[in-house]
């Protein structure tokens, strides 16, 4: 165990942490980070652990170096582990050297965890191979943050022109025109390709490809911005052929998920995939019940019922709580049939030990029924129904109609999520928001709940909206808007394609 971990968080494409990067990050107690580094990340850090901010954003000062090594060194001397994350590689251009030797000369111990250093991976994403047998032999990581006309240099600018090297530069858009006035007059063909890739890797990558001698005027007149890798090299030229993650349909679209936060992960999964930056806004909350003496009551007399079906994960979820606090398990279910209402629902029956004895191929109330009575659900067969306080009442009232004795048991409930719309009129004042998606009514008159339906007109027609079915449709459609995008399918998956057709 090492006191401090110098760790590398990637480039900004949370998949491309390293698994002993998380491994740090779930165990440490303090995590200390900086701007570049993704967010995201935080999320991986056990209950209680302490955050510390040390970057820089926008004009504000960073916490000066000399003050983030006393940090480290006088935090870990209380005997707490410390992960340090830095976006990329903390020893490429990370200052991560300087901080190790501080914590050797404090008679610390530390481990360096590489990370993807964004020279490597911006271009990548971007179709830039730094090598290739047929363009280059060799690649130069240069900072270009030094000033090329200071007077005692640690460039040698002839060296980088003469070679045939690909040069890969750090924090160089400010001084790209000196950077390209070099390479040329050090004798570098003027003709020679120059990628610039912003934001490498996320959602909001941008890139251009120019030329030596145009490049300086090119990225002033795009206003192309920090933080950018620049890479000058003929490698540049295959840009256009390997360019698969701009290829991807929602790069750069920012889109809005109005699910609960519980429920929001696989659609905003398929989302990123496609390239979209997806913007949380969870309109729902999944909340316990006050009191749970009736699920008790129910689950002390479970061996009474024929079948038990689980219409959600929620659902699912909250029942096995409520087992647990009992001291039970799953066994307690043991003689019972059990119905799963869809696949997420017997995924998460299934990380329980139960295979269910019936998932309907499709979610539509009649199909569950019509299955449930081929399986011999009939006159006096004894459902119960674990599900939300309030919900449909499609599938007890059907199963009631073929003579079912059907108990609904509420096992949790769904409110309005009590968090304030600040980040998402931030959000649609920058034009940052292309799609607002909502994936049941109750997403919508909850969302006019917390958005005032006149605050989210202003920014049409620019921000689209997009439901899942025509129930939700017309819920909108009753606050006064016109649903721009509507799946055939009223599946989570087919939301996402018709965005992507959009
Ligand atoms: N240690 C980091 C580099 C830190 S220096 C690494 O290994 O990647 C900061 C510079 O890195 C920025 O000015 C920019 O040139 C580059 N950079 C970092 N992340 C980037 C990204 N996602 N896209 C493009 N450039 C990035």
């Amino acid at each position: 165990m090492a006191d401090v971990y110098l760790i590398g968080a990637g480039p900004g494409d949370p998949g491309l942490l390293t698994l002993r990067a998380k491994e740090i990050l779930e165990t440490a107690d303090i995590l200390v980070y900086d701007y570049l580094a993704n967010d995201e990340f935080l999320n991986y850090a056990k209950p209680g652990a302490e955050i510390i901010y040390v970057g820089k954003k926008g004009g504000d000062h960073t916490l000066p170096q000399d003050k983030i090594n006393d940090l480290l060194v006088e935090r870990a001397r209380e005997g707490k582990t410390i992960a340090r994350l830095k976006g990329g590689d903390p020893y490429v251009f990370g200052r991560g050297g300087e901080e190790a030797e501080e914590l050797i000369a404090a008679g610390l111990t530390f481990e360096v965890v590489p990370g993807v250093t964004a020279g490597v991976a911006a271009p990548a994403y971007a179709g830039i191979p730094v090598t290739h047998r047929e363009h280059t032999t060799s690649v130069c990581f240069i900072t270009g943050h030094e000033d090329p006309t200071k007077e005692r240099t640690g460039h040698n600018w002839d060296v980088y022109a003469k070679s045939e090297s690909t040069l890969v530069f750090y924090m160089g858009v400010k001084n790209l025109p000196m950077i390209a006035e070099r390479l040329i007059s050090g004798g570098r063909d003027p003709k020679t390709p120059v990628a610039l890739v912003r934001w490498g890797t996320r959602c909001n990558q941008e890139s251009m490809v120019s030329t030596l001698e145009n490049v300086a005027d090119e990225a002033a007149r795009r206003n192309f911005q920090a933080p950018s890798i620049i890479v000058v090299g003929s490698v540049c030229s295959l840009h256009d052929k390997l360019n698969w993650f701009e290829k991807r349909p929602l790069l750069g679209k920012g889109v809005v998920v109005t699910r609960a936060r519980e429920q929001a992960s696989g659609f905003a999964d398929i989302l990123r995939e496609q390239g979209a930056c997806v913007m949380q806004f969870p309109t729902i909350s999944i909340n316990a019940l006050p009191d749970y003496a009736e699920v008790r009551e129910a689950i002390g007399g479970i061996d009474s019922y024929d079948w038990v079906v689980f219409t959600s994960v929620n659902g699912v979820r909250h029942f096995w709580n409520v087992l647990e606090s009992m001291n039970l398990d799953t066994r307690v279910l043991g003689g019972r049939k059990v119905a799963a209402i869809g696949p997420a629902t017997a995924e998460e029956l299934a990380l329980r030990g139960i295979r269910a004895d019936f998932v309907p191929d499709k979610y539509v109330a009649e199909h569950v029924v019509e299955g449930l009575i081929a399986r011999g659900v009939g006159q006096g067969t004894k459902v119960l129904v674990p599900r939300a306080r309030v919900a449909r009442e499609v599938l007890p009232d059907e199963l009631r109609k073929v003579g079912a004795e059907v108990r609904i048991l509420p096992v949790y409930e769904t409110g309005l999520n009590e968090s304030g719309p600040e980040a998402l009129v931030k959000r649609l004042e920058a034009g940052e928001v292309d799609f607002v998606t909502f994936t049941s009514s109750s997403t919508v008159e909850n969302f006019f709940r917390l958005l005032p339906p006149d605050e989210l007109r202003k920014h049409q027609p620019r921000v689209k909206l997009a439901c899942i079915g025509p129930v939700t449709a017309k819920t909108l459609e009753g606050f006064g808007f016109t649903p721009d995008i509507q799946p055939e399918d009223y599946t989570i998956p087919a939301l996402a394609r018709a965005l992507a057709e959009a």
